[in-house]
């Protein structure tokens, strides 16, 4: 999926069932692309990018993804919001001229920002419509990874398969519906090196997602940023080397990591525990603590994560 390699594993299933659906999802994949990739001059939502106030028709599975976007955005006061592309382009822009956006750039951004000018009619099982009021533009790339893994793990299930995992770029999405339901072990990456690991996660479903700094961000005059904006500022999030979020749904999941990497420490922390069925591991720049960096675990993984023995001593003894 747009370069990330997409991972689909089944248990006790037959190989030509499992082989089908390998097939399905592919195509299925192909499509969602089709309808989603902003790299793509073609596809449904580069043409609602440009349609300039004009509704542009779409599937009822997009409708389906806007209103979890605008869900998602509301519970978490806007921090998650998909009409941050004026922002991203400006911040593109400074990293190839090495320039930080001026204030007026940002400001001018900025008046596209907000999940309340987008507007989305129909309903999910026969398509409707999108409308944008300008100069707003959508990117779903906030929440598209965790949406792509729910579609496999709903494939998986519908061909019978009863434990399954799909994994995009290190994001994972999980189940098991036998009787006695076994967890899986999913490492969660250590924010300084990409191939180390920070601990391992024991769960027996829902999604997992880690949203951080890694390799991607701007750099620009020899300053590095995150390629996650805070919509308040306009300015990339600072402060949380990352977030690692297990909630049930994929998409969800997805957009509530970028959600706490821009609410910061306190908010983000405030808003996971306030907040059920969500729990998170927070990795929190910290010069004080040994390696620059605090890890945070809520209440419910408490007993699911396993840190590192090279981490060990920047657990919060307080978390
Ligand atoms: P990754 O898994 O690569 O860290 P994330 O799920 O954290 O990705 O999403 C980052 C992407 O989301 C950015 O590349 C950009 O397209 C988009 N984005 C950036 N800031 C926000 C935001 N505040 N709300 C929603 N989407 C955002
Ligand atoms: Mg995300």
């Amino acid at each position: 999926m747009g370069g990330i390699p997409v991972r689909l594993r089944a248990w006790d299933a037959d190989p030509q069932v499992f082989g089908r659906v390998v097939e399905a999802y592919r195509a299925e994949i192909e499509r969602q692309e089709s309808i989603l990739s902003v790299h793509r001059a073609g596809s449904t939502l580069s043409r609602l990018n440009r349609a300039g106030g004009t509704p542009v028709p779409v599937a009822g599975d997009t409708v389906r993804l806007l209103r979890i976007a605008a869900a998602c955005a509301a519970e978490t006061g806007g921090a998650f919001d998909p009409t941050v592309g004026p922002l991203l382009d400006a911040w593109k822009e400074a990293a190839r001229t090495g320039v930080e956006p001026s204030a007026a750039r940002l400001a001018q951004a900025l008046a596209g920002v907000g999940i309340d000018r987008v507007h989305v009619e129909g309903d999910e099982r026969d398509g409707g419509a999108v409308r944008l009021d300008p100069p707003t533009t959508l990117d779903l790339g906030g929440i598209a990874k965790g949406w792509f893994a729910d579609l496999g793990l709903a494939r998986l299930r519908d061909a019978g398969v009863r434990r399954g995992l799909v994994e995009l770029g290190g994001d994972l999405a999980v189940y098991d519906d036998r009787p006695r339901p076994e967890p899986f072990r999913i490492g969660v990456r250590d924010p300084d090196d990409p191939g180390g690991l920070l601990g391992t996660l024991r769960v027996e479903r829902g999604s997992v997602v880690t949203s951080g700094d890694y390799e991607r961000g701007y750099d620009v005059g020899g300053r590095h940023y995150n390629h996650i904006l805070d919509p308040r500022t306009g300015r990339p999030v600072a402060g949380l080397r990352a977030v690692t979020l297990w909630t049930l749904d994929g998409a969800r999941a997805d957009a509530l990591a970028t959600a706490v990497m821009v609410l910061g420490e306190r908010e983000g922390w405030a808003f996971v525990e306030r907040t059920a069925g969500v729990e998170a591991i927070m990795v929190v720049d910290d010069p004080a603590a040994p390696r620059g960096a605090r890890i945070r675990v809520t209440p419910g993984l408490r007993g699911r994560f396993e840190v590192e023995p090279a981490w060990a001593a920047s657990l919060d003894p307080s978390t």
